[in-house]
């Protein structure tokens, strides 16, 4: 029995991780649960799973936690947020914060040598070489909860005598793929998305497609490819989950079905696979497995995640940064849609080439790139 502390349980990667763990109560437990605002599903969820710790934002909402359930540890702020992700009475996290919120527990996570299985891409575009080196020193494990990264790992299994020719990333290329993107775009439309259902976060990340900008970052590091031998190749119908190119020609595919479920059980049981109830894939239905090539004319984010490579990791602190404020802002309803690129490539113009050592100059540097980008916002 495996004891499964789940960093975002209310979020959208926390619901399919619970529901693998529902499915499969003699394999998994779950021990610790980490929310932010969302207090009544925060208790049906302890209701259901009873963990052993839990952690809320609101020092009101932990205290109402604490009363109805006084056996409980219950954590909140950032210090709570510090001592829960310190604990290490589990024996894997999924970490599924959205965005840099989520650098600082998992790093601690990894510092202590445990397994994480990571779907909060922005740790390691903020925080790549930091977290992969702290990782190699204290032995933790890393295994990815991404569609796309989950693939590759697949991919990779029982290659490691051949090296990596060309990764093939595979994008669904979000509902303007095949429209046309205009200064009214509604937040609605945006997070109208054809193949996935995520949080609102990474749903507009990935219709601007500054979401494939971010996985580029992550395989980069996850696989120690450089970026020049990843390439985003669209594939509308999201059922070839990524790929990988070797010397003599040969391509490895992973191809499922459309559901997060299935690389979150991968990675908890990994590297066993589970049973599970989702419909598989009945290859016949499947008539046409097309691939495009990216517009990076339309789709701005692309090309300002390439130069973020290029440029080095303060420029993807910055660009991560500056991302998060201008979708924040767009979903608020404070700019447009095409503002978000604009603001993006305004702030990575503005700030020049840094050295970031650790954690705390990284998140001092973040803040200082928020506080600017809101300068740009009406
Ligand atoms: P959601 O917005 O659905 O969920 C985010 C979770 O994090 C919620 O539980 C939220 O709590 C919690 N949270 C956010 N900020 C804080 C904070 N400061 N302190 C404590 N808890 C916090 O996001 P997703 O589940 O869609 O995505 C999570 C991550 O996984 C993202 O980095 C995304 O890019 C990545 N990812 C997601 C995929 C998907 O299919 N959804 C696929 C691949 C990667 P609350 O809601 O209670 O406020």
């Amino acid at each position: 029995m495996k004891r499964v502390a789940i960093f975002g349980s209310t979020g959208s990667i926390g619901a399919s991780t619970l529901q693998v763990i529902r499915e499969n109560p003699a394999d998994f437990r779950a021990v610790t649960l980490v929310a932010g605002k969302n207090i009544e599903k925060l208790i049906s969820q302890i209701e259901e799973f009873a963990p052993e710790n839990v952690y809320i934002t609101s020092e009101e909402n932990a205290a109402r936690i604490s009363a109805l359930y006084p056996y409980l540890r219950v954590y909140c702020g950032a210090r709570g947020m510090e001592e829960i992700s310190q604990r290490t009475d589990f024996d894997i996290a999924v970490s599924a914060l959205v965005g840099v919120a989520g650098l600082s527990p998992t790093y601690n996570m990894i510092k202590n040598g445990k397994t994480v299985a990571l779907a909060n891409k922005e740790v390691l575009v903020a925080g790549g070489e930091l977290v992969m080196n702290t990782a190699k020193q204290s032995g933790a494990v890393l295994l990815t909860v991404d569609s796309e990264h989950s693939a590759i790992m697949q991919c990779l299994r029982g290659e490691s005598e051949n090296p990596i020719d060309k990764i093939l990333l595979t994008a669904s290329g979000g509902p303007f793929f095949d429209k046309e993107i205009t200064d009214d775009v509604t937040a609605a439309e945006a997070l109208d998305h054809p193949t996935w259902s995520m949080g609102p976060k990474v749903t507009i990340d990935s219709s601007t497609m500054m979401n494939k900008g971010f996985e580029i970052i992550e395989a980069k590091w996850l696989f120690g490819v450089e970026a020049s031998k990843i390439e985003v190749v669209v594939h509308r119908k999201s059922l070839v989950h990524s790929m990988v190119q070797f010397a003599d020609g040969t391509i490895m595919a992973s191809i499922g079905p459309k559901s997060m479920q299935i690389p979150i059980s991968y990675a908890l049981s990994y590297p066993k696979r589970l049973k599970n109830n989702i419909e598989k894939l009945d290859l016949f239905d499947i008539y046409d497995l097309r691939f495009e090539k990216p517009d990076m004319n339309k789709f701005p984010c692309l090309r300002l995640a390439y130069r973020a490579i290029e440029e080095g990791h303060s420029a993807q602190v910055v660009l991560n940064a500056a991302n998060e404020v201008m979708v924040a802002a767009f979903l608020e309803g404070r700019v447009k849609y095409t503002d978000i690129p604009r603001g993006i490539e305004k702030m990575m113009d503005f700030f020049p080439a840094r050295t970031l050592g650790d954690v705390a100059a990284i998140l001092e540097f973040d803040r200082e790139v928020r506080e600017k980008t809101l300068e740009f916002i009406p």
